[in-house]
């Protein structure tokens, strides 16, 4: 569907999580209005703390919002410390404060989920959003795009953004329900007050025990006041895709029976985790369709073994924005122009997130030996350049220059 001769386009964003906020902020940005409809009757996030990596900080930036959001994270100065699972001896570790900035321009971080949010938030009219406002149809038919919801008013758009998360009522409705297979591993989530946290996890570090089968990530979030712990283990019979779903601290301790008790007191210290199992999806080979497109976990839920998830949703949001503004005229090729741009970089970060559990779970023995002191001559930082130094604005410096 071509714009409406009269005006602008009618712009429905489906999702106020981080990629949906996202969307609208740089859409505001590039002069370009767009309403957001979120089911949640508040913005709020769930799941705790996430890392901000370069690429992540770089788009924050220009959104103008990354002071706002280091006020309340913490830069690191350690990152990808690992240890061994038994007796926490460090194995290999990146040291951020001295490499981070010289290398990317950015520093790394870690916050509090709802503290990006309501960072994102602040640069989106209040009353471009609308909460309380559950989709349960989307139709895309007869030169309409249509949203009904369980509340309120259906809504007619010119173009629909599904940023609807990784159980998307867009994406199935244009392509289909994405087939999910089990994984086999889930991630269990806790805060842990910094009075009742050790010195070692209140450092400004990001470190990875690993061991057989499992591994754990802590960091410290919301400017030091909490540790947010996030591991991997075997989901069992647990099948659940959800943040709202807990474990016992008793359950999350048995994962982890045997470690170095300094991690197990860790765990104890949480209150009750919450508990989600990774499902397992191949990338899609498209996320437009006419006016229709996809954001975020809608287009490319990935496990979080490469902590880019909400990195690459702002990154689509960025991206989106400026194909959009650079065509209004014709939304549909600036839909296909957006994920011509995106998929590439979202799917090989699919695909390589995809295969590090297997690495950081190995068994005791001749491997784990091997990989361990492979460790020492690592460098993530330099070799994930592609992740970090990635600037989105350079796919748009051509056509920039020609119009000039
Ligand atoms: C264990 C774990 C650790 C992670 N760690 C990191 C990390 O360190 N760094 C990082 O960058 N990423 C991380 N991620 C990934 C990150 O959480 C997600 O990729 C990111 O939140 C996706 O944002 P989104 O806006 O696309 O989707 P979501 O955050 O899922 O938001 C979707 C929104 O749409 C709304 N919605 C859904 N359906 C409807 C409907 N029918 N009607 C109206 N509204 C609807 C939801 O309420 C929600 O607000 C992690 C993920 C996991 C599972």
């Amino acid at each position: 569907m071509r714009a409406r001769r009269s005006g602008a386009p009618r712009i429905a964003i489906l999702g106020g999580g981080i990629g949906g906020l996202a969307a609208a902020a740089f859409l505001g940005k590039e002069g370009v209005a767009a309403t957001v409809y979120e089911q949640a009757p508040r913005l709020a996030e769930v799941g705790a703390g996430l890392v901000i990596a370069p690429n992540a900080a770089r788009q924050l930036r220009r959104l103008g919002v990354l002071d706002a959001v280091r006020e309340r994270a913490v830069q690191l100065d350690t990152g990808w410390e690992f240890r061994r699972w038994a007796d926490g001896t460090i194995l290999s570790a990146e040291d951020l404060a001295a490499s981070c900035e010289r290398l990317y321009g950015e520093q790394t971080y870690t916050a509090h989920r709802a503290d990006l949010l309501a960072a994102v938030q602040s640069q989106v009219p209040a009353d471009s959003v609308e909460l309380g406002r559950k989709c349960v149809k989307f139709e895309a038919g007869d030169g309409v795009l249509r949203l009904t919801f369980e509340d309120g008013d259906p809504v007619e758009a010119d173009v629909v953004i599904g940023a609807d998360g990784v159980h998307s009522i867009v994406r199935n409705a244009i392509f289909g329900a994405s087939p999910a297979t089990d994984s086999g591993l889930c991630a269990f989530r806790a805060l842990v007050p910094a009075e009742r946290a050790p010195a070692f996890a209140r450092r400004a570090a990001q470190t990875l025990w690993i061991g057989p089968g499992h591994h754990l990530v802590h960091y410290p979030v919301s400017a030091g006041a909490f540790v947010n712990l996030v591991a991997f283990a075997p989901a069992g019979d647990f099948t659940t895709e959800s943040w709202t779903s807990t474990a016992t601290v008793e359950e999350f301790l048995a994962e982890f029976d045997g470690w170095d008790e300094r991690l197990t007191d860790l765990i104890r210290a949480g209150g009750t985790p919450a508990r989600w199992a990774l499902l397992d999806r191949a990338p899609l080979p498209r996320w437009s369709e006419g006016n229709v497109t996809l954001l975020g976990d809608a287009a490319h839920p990935m496990f979080p073994f490469f902590a880019q998830g909400a990195a690459q949703a702002i990154e689509d949001a960025a991206g989106l924005a400026r194909c959009l503004a650079e065509d209004l005229e014709n939304p549909a090729a600036a839909l296909r122009r957006y994920e011509e741009l995106r998929i590439p970089r979202t799917t090989r970060l699919q695909d390589v997130s995809h295969g590090r559990a297997e690495i950081n779970h190995l068994d005791d023995g001749p491997d784990q030996q091997a990989r361990d002191a492979a460790f020492r001559h690592q460098d993530p930082l330099v070799a994930n350049g592609w992740i970090y130094g990635y600037d989105l604005e350079a796919e748009f410096a051509p056509a920039a220059a020609a119009k000039q």
